[in-house]
């Protein structure tokens, strides 16, 4: 369990921001920055093969099975079914490798990207947990019924 899951639970409820648009600004970010280093382009513009991926990449996006409360997509377990693991796997490649330079140039962007990802951990919880009370909700009514059933007799 991470440390947000033992502190979220005493304030008042989380709610669901939608974190989508900060993530994309993110992620097209490191693009531009691993594209410029490793593919010698510079300003807006990426190179084709940088700008197909970012292209799909924003697509599935949209498309995220998890609406606004997804985790963000480098820390996703989904993120091979969505993306394909060809491209997935180029995607986690940027985005892990250009880090380091993502921090130097932009740091506060990737300390709230890194304090996302920690809370991709609280989020799954989160989810688990509403899973969780809905099958007791539906144990809990079928009981009654049961019960109900059993006074008529
Ligand atoms: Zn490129």
């Amino acid at each position: 369990m991470s440390i947000f899951s033992r502190f979220l639970p005493k304030r008042k409820p989380v709610e669901i921001k939608n974190n989508m648009p900060k993530e994309k600004a993110t992620i097209k970010k490191t693009f531009g920055i691993y594209c410029h280093s490793h593919h010698k382009t510079s300003g807006d513009k990426l190179c084709p093969q940088c700008q197909a991926l970012l292209a799909t990449v924003m697509t599935k996006m949209n498309r995220c099975p998890y609406g606004i409360t997804k985790p963000i997509c480098d820390r996703c377990d989904r993120t091979m079914q969505c993306f394909g693991s060809k491209q997935a796997q180029e995607f986690l490649h940027i985005m892990g490798t250009s880090q380091k330079r993502m921090f130097f140039s932009h740091p506060i962007m990737t300390v709230k990207h890194k304090l996302a990802s920690m809370g991709v951990d609280y989020a799954k919880y989160q989810q688990a947990k509403k899973v969780d009370d809905k099958v007791k909700a539906k144990e809990e009514a079928a009981k009654k019924r049961a019960k109900d059933r059993k006074a008529k007799k």
